[in-house]
């Protein structure tokens, strides 16, 4: 608003004027004051650290809005209009209510300049639009991720207020007492020549009317804003400034000695910043829009998740949005239950996908770990896993002394033998002890030697990563076998771990720091691009062949690891890449992760066979993968549907070996 100051004079001083302004200050600081409280019963978190990352990413993620741009494009421009008018206009909120107490009040350097002025209603006009199109998605485009809600409506309904509000006053004051800085204000200056006909009297009740309203609904937004699912105006900074700077995929480590509970079974079991968490959800269903297990049928649904929670912690608090439904409910088993949290894959979608940053994976895992360590309440066919796992040192039923049996005619060597090489070459459970992926394993091991590369492995001393046990709940589990092969690779000497495993790359390279294991691990796609790249090794001409390449989450969205596979199947002559709708950071899961890979998929359909028909959209006849876990996913979903004459899986290592022999 860029009023004119003698028009002001019958405002100020007002004893309503300023009664209402303190009414409604007191009522958000009472609020404000219960939601910060309400923090206090959540564990202790450290996320304050690591100040100047912090502050970079509020100023991508907050104020230039990057990752709702990058994400739905329309949708993210809507919100990053409102968002930045928001920013904007709130300079012009400070002047309105400082021009309520003195007429004379002014912003330094943008009060009535030209350029402020224009930009005001630049935004005034951009936020109308973009209003308008929220309204129409609501109401008749309706996209399934979106929640038809009665408060969305007014929400949107109270910033159009303010955008009309403001502009009328702006035109009447104008209409009545023109000033040579107005034309500047260029739409409220358009919309004050349709009044100019009109009478004086008209025109100050309508700027009155104009200003008192628009001061209403500022004031009410504000009491109202703690209490609505728009708390995340205030709150979504924060939580981006509190995002966890750790790598993506490390979860906590618990000190299991002196732990009084294992994981969380209630909301005082999780941490201040999980419940911080759920005062932020806008209710945009990102999450959900291509959470594998929901897109499957699964009653996981990701945003209710995150809702069910912000309910129970907010019940009986008040808020309008809040259903009592929960009320005497435990939080794991009743509020939560158990069949949604086992149906997660951890691929970590949803929080990638949150605008706001929302943590939904830790949470779940904790709530896995509370039914396993603390309530021994897990799906049965994960009893023989875990007993393998602690027996065998793997999720298989093998002993753990056949771990190496695979490569016993292969000249493979062993650290034992050895003490010392290059690269220590990890082989996993799944290419030490599954048919399928032997061959994988095998045809690593056949680049290896080719390119006269200097590797050796841990044969029977090698024990499973525990990357399974924790994701499904068993951190017990996890860290004694944790321990265990650092201690086993510490009396080694090697450079550089490499594996063809995401799931163990991931766990080895950021999860063992937390036991002392520091190494530098790659994935074989990494490796075996460097090879090709310095000549070590030179892939045939393969007849032309159309290759999908599925990104396994563990390494694309954990490790941000997309570009070297894809350049080792470029390297194979006359290969014919083709993306499939969901790759890269949108990737959607083959099924396997969090532990999945071990349990029953009773509910909806199975994953790995959505994947499938995805990949089969774009006629492949090779879907490609660099992970036993998908490997294992794709060969079931193609022989349940029965595809594999037209479409065969293969290991990126299996296609560049194949092509080493087509020279
Ligand atoms: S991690 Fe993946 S499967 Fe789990 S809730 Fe998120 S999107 Fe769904
Ligand atoms: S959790 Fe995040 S992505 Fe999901 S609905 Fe809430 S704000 Fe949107």
């Amino acid at each position: 608003m860029s009023p004119s100051h003698h028009w002001y004079g019958i405002v100020p001083g007002w004893l309503p004027y300023y009664a209402l302004i303190a009414v409604a200050l007191v009522l958000f600081a009472r609020r404000a004051i219960y939601l910060v409280r309400l923090l206090g019963i959540g564990k202790p978190a450290v996320r304050w650290d690591h100040m100047p990352a912090r502050i970079r990413a509020v100023l991508v993620f907050v104020l230039a809005q990057f990752r709702l741009l990058a994400g739905d494009f329309w949708p993210g421009l809507m919100h990053a209009t409102i968002f930045w008018g928001f920013m904007v206009l709130s300079l012009g909120t400070i002047e309105f209510f400082g021009r309520g107490v003195t007429e004379a009040f002014s912003l330094p350097l943008l009060s009535d300049t030209p350029g402020y002025l224009i930009l005001q209603d630049v935004f005034s006009l951009a936020v109308i639009a973009a209003l308008a199109y929220a309204t129409f998605r609501r109401l008749v485009t309706r996209p399934k991720r979106l929640t038809l809600s009665p408060e969305g409506l007014l929400i949107l309904g109270l910033i159009f207020g303010l955008m009309v509000t403001d502009l009328l006053a702006d035109a009447a004051r104008m209409a009545l007492h023109p000033a040579s800085h107005d034309p500047w204000a260029f739409a409220g200056h358009a919309l004050a020549g349709l009044l100019a006909g009109l009478p004086a009297g008209a025109l100050m009740v309508a700027f009155h009317a104009a200003w008192w309203l628009h001061a209403a609904i500022l004031l009410g937004f504000l009491v109202w804003l703690p209490y609505s699912k728009h708390l995340h105006v205030l709150a979504a900074p924060l939580n981006v400034f509190f995002a966890p700077l750790t790598p993506k995929g490390k979860f906590s480590t618990p000190d299991l000695e002196t732990a009084e509970t294992f994981g969380a079974g209630a909301l005082s079991d999780l941490t201040w910043k999980d419940l911080f968490d759920l005062y932020n959800c806008t209710e945009c269903g990102r999450c959900t829009s291509r959470c594998p297990a929901n897109m499957s049928g699964k009653e996981l649904d990701p945003k209710l998740l995150i809702l069910n929670l912000q309910d129970f912690l907010l019940e009986g608090a008040g808020a309008p949005h809040v259903s009592g439904a929960h009320e005497g409910q435990p939080m794991v088993g009743g509020v939560i239950k158990d069949n949604v949290l086992w149906a997660c894959t951890t691929c970590r979608w949803c929080v990638e996908a949150c605008p706001v940053f929302i943590e939904h994976v830790p949470k779940i895992v904790d709530m896995r770990r509370w039914l396993v360590l603390t309530e021994s309440r897990f799906p049965q066919e994960l009893a023989p896993t875990f007993r393998n796992l602690e027996n065998n040192g793997s999720p298989f039923q093998m002993a753990w002394q056949t771990r190496a049996d695979w490569a016993a005619d292969l000249g493979v060597r062993t650290m034992t033998d050895v003490g010392e090489a290059e690269y220590l070459y990890w082989v996993g459970c799944y290419g030490s002890f599954d048919e399928r992926n032997r061959k994988v394993a095998r045809a690593f091991v056949k680049l290896l030697q080719a390119a006269g590369v200097d590797f050796a492995i841990l044969g029977s001393e090698e024990k499973c990563s525990g990357e399974p046990a924790r994701r499904l709940g068993h951190e017990y589990l996890y860290q004694t076998l944790a321990q265990g092969n650092v201690e086993t690779l510490k009396q080694y000497k090697f450079q550089k771990i490499v594996t063809a495993c995401p799931h163990c790359f991931n766990t080895i390279k950021n999860e063992y720091p937390d036991f002392g294991g520091r190494f530098q691990v790659i994935h074989h796609s990494e490796l075996l691009d460097e090879l090709v790249r310095s000549g070590r090794l030179r892939p045939g001409r393969e007849s032309a062949r159309r290759v999908t390449y599925h990104d396994a989450c563990n390494l694309g969205r954990y490790n941000d690891i997309y570009d070297a596979p894809r350049s080792v199947l470029a390297s194979i002559g006359r290969t014919e890449l083709a993306e499939m709708e969901l790759s890269r950071q949108r990737g959607f899961c083959c099924g396997g992760g969090g532990g999945r890979a071990w349990m029953e998929e009773t509910e909806g359909r199975r994953v790995n066979q959505v994947r499938v028909e995805q990949a089969m959209a774009v006629n492949p006849e090779v879907l490609a993968s660099a992970c036993p876990f998908c490997l294992t996913m794709f060969e079931d979903g193609v022989k349940a549907k029965d595809v594999g004459d037209k479409m065969k899986t293969r290991d990126i290592a299996e296609l560049l070996a194949e092509s080493l022999d087509n020279k």
